[in-house]
């Protein structure tokens, strides 16, 4: 199946010169979701994982499905001042300044293998960051994937050092 055909691209969102990588027609598809999910999964090839970081708020999707099929837990990874419990939080830069993400405190035990997952690779920043934040508490990175890349922004390069797999390459 082509799972391209189920991305929409939207101009001009959320601003001007933009175009949007648009996952919902993936999502309202049973069989595109779950070939998707088939791939990320293979992809792992039966490593263990412990706990799945997903990223808010597209990364969520995905993230809560792998970690059911993984018999992982799943932890968010949230914007500042969203999560109830005690924080941590990594900083990263955008276009113009920075933003933040924070995750809880014992959301990762020290030595817990982690699977990091998200919707979009753009430049790097987020996934970077979150990758901070699961260190930090001392998880260990089994693989750090996607629904798609957008290879030509080079976000892989920011996160080289870990195991990469993205469903779909633009
Ligand atoms: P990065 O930090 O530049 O890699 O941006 C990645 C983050 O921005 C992810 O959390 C994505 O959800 C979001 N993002 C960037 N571009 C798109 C897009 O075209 N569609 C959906 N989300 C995007």
């Amino acid at each position: 199946m082509a799972l391209e055909k189920y991305i929409r691209n939207i101009i001009d969102f959320p601003k001007k010169g933009i175009v949007f990588k648009d996952i919902t027609p993936l999502l309202g598809s049973s069989k595109a979701t779950s070939e998707c999910l088939q791939l990320l999964l293979q992809s792992l090839d039966h490593q263990k994982i412990d706990k799945v970081v997903g990223v808010e708020s597209r990364g969520f999707f995905f993230a809560t499905l792998l970690a059911q099929q993984l018999n992982a837990g799943f932890i968010p990874v949230r914007k500042p001042k969203k999560l109830p419990f005690d924080t941590i939080s990594a900083s990263y830069e955008l276009e113009y300044g920075f933003d933040s993400l924070e995750i809880h405190t014992d959301a990762i035990q020290p030595g817990d293998k982690v699977l990091i997952h998200d919707d979009v690779l753009a430049t790097g920043g987020t996934a970077k960051a979150v990758c901070e934040l699961v260190e930090q508490l001392g998880g260990e990175i089994v693989q750090v994937n996607f629904l798609m890349e957008l290879s030509f922004l080079n976000g892989r390069e920011k996160i080289k050092e870990y195991p990469f797999f993205a469903a779909i390459t633009y």
